[in-house]
């Protein structure tokens, strides 16, 4: 490697982890992901510099390429829709390593004359690579709501059909590891990857979906780890460790906030559960009330948590949530915001809203905090959530959630809920809350429903 490379790529790595260590707290997190893309910029142009570059034209093109689409898709993206192009653009680097790979072994007439870790090291990298892009499209096909979100099975076969789609990628690859020649063999690991990717995301439900998006991203960190190895190529290496370790510390945090063992997740399954949980009748009516009856319970309280969850996102509702609580303090309310894990539909969802919306970063309670303070609150406002606030995973042993940690709302001496109708939330099943005799439905879109709060609470 050249010493100008060299210096290029510990300067990256550099930047990489100051990066990373922005990314810890939504006050720097901006400033974070510039520190971490400068880092990237820095790395490709050291890459260039490498002696041997060529095909110019080609390169240009992919960056070329690669801007076009990515640039205005990520400006575009609504901020709700946020999970589905990580969930893209992770399953879109699983593929590159993939294609990577697949090129090497052309390119060197199938590892011919190279060390074994070589061929090891690149063909691990193909499946990954190959299972992360086909896995991570059908996440994004069930967040898009292309694919429907609840476990989809091809029956009683998945399973063994999704083990034997694995067993024949790694036999491919262990026949060209072997000395094997022949392309079809490497395509064969690709495509036999491809359908464990696909056949082992199919049968994970919505409320799951989260986790299976932070392990597929360390998927791709590991692949692109592994072939930087067999490329020999120190900034693949560390970028994909960096990657593959942050992913994977991410995984296991989202997993303990499900209260969900990462086998039970891929072992799937919530499918039965989750049609005998909707099957559950709830006759209790429903009680709905006004925006000027909330504003009037909200000014009376001494004490009220704010549940924010993924309908205020769609909503927009962070700024007027905002303006509320002002008014609420001015009138000595004391108002926190419980923020679930999961709320929403990526990590930090309702941090980042609130944060947006200068939300002093003090009043947001984790979940135990929230959990301690909601029994003391006389009103639990819960704008948007759904699946957060679900008391069936608490008590009901058939529900698909049962087990989640959730906001325990229905401590509190009253709710008040804002959604727009009686549906679902993600993981698609009933919320006895909304039935609860504590509970009053503020039916209509959140921003509205809040802004016509705003305008009650200041004529109180
Ligand atoms: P949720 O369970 O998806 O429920 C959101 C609720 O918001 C819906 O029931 C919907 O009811 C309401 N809503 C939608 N648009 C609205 C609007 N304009 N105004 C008012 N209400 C609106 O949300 P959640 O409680 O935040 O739970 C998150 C779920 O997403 C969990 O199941 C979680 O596992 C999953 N998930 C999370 C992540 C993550 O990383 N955070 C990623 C992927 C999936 P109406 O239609 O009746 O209005």
């Amino acid at each position: 490697m050249s010493t100008v490379a060299a210096v290029g790529y510990i300067i990256a790595f550099s930047l990489f982890v100051l990066g990373l260590m922005g990314l810890t707290g939504p006050r720097t997190a901006v400033r974070g992901n510039w520190i971490a893309a400068a880092g990237m910029a820095v790395a490709i142009v050291s890459t260039l510099l490498l002696p041997g570059m060529g095909e110019w034209w080609l390169i240009v093109l992919g960056l070329v390429l690669g801007a076009a689409v990515g640039v205005p898709a990520a400006r575009r993206v609504k901020m709700t829709a946020m999970p589905q192009m990580v969930a893209l653009f992770n399953g879109v680097g699983g593929g590159a390593v993939a294609l990577i790979a697949w090129a090497e072994f052309r390119d060197t007439a199938g590892y011919l004359g190279l060390p074994l870790y070589v061929a090891v090291a690149s063909l691990f990298a193909a499946i990954i690579g190959s299972v992360s892009f086909w896995g991570s499209l059908i996440a994004f096909g069930k967040l898009q709501g292309w694919l429907p979100s609840r476990p989809v099975t091809i029956g009683v076969l998945h399973r063994p059909i999704t083990i034997v789609a694995l067993a024949a990628s790694a036999g491919y690859a262990i026949a060209v590891m072997a000395g094997a020649t022949s392309g079809w063999l490497v395509v064969g690991v690709l495509v036999s990857a491809a359908f464990f990717g696909v056949l082992m995301v199919l049968p994970i439900g919505g409320a799951d979906m989260p986790v299976v998006i932070s392990m597929l991203n360390a998927a791709t960190g590991l692949s692109a780890a592994a072939m930087g190895l067999a490329l020999d190529n120190t900034a693949l290496i560390v970028a994909g460790m960096l990657v593959g370790a942050s992913g994977s510390i991410l995984t296991n945090l989202m997993a303990k906030a499900m209260n969900r063992s990462l086998v039970s997740i891929l072992a799937g399954g919530f499918g039965a559960t989750a049609v005998s949980a909707q099957a559950h009748g709830d006759d209790r009516p429903v009680r709905s009330t006004s925006a000027s009856d909330a504003a009037i319970q909200l000014a009376y309280a001494n004490r009220v948590v704010v549940v924010p969850g993924y309908g205020m996102a769609v909503a927009q509702a962070q700024h007027a949530v905002r303006e509320m609580a002002d008014l609420l303090r001015g009138k000595g309310v004391e108002v926190s915001y419980a923020v679930h894990p999961v709320a929403g539909r990526m990590p930090g969802h309702m941090n980042v809203l609130l944060a947006e919306a200068d939300v002093p970063y003090e009043a947001l309670k984790d979940l135990d905090e929230s959990n301690a303070l909601l029994p003391q609150a006389d009103v639990a406002l819960v704008i948007g959530a759904n699946d957060v606030v679900n008391p069936s995973a608490r008590t009901d042993p058939g529900s698909p959630i049962y087990g989640m940690p959730v906001l325990d709302v229905v401590s509190s001496k009253s709710v008040i809920v804002l959604k727009r109708s009686m549906g679902a939330g993600f993981a698609g099943i009933n919320n006895a809350l909304f039935t609860d005799p504590r509970t009053s439905m503020l039916f209509g879109d959140a921003k509205s429903s809040v802004s016509d709060v705003v305008g009650e609470l200041k004529n109180l």
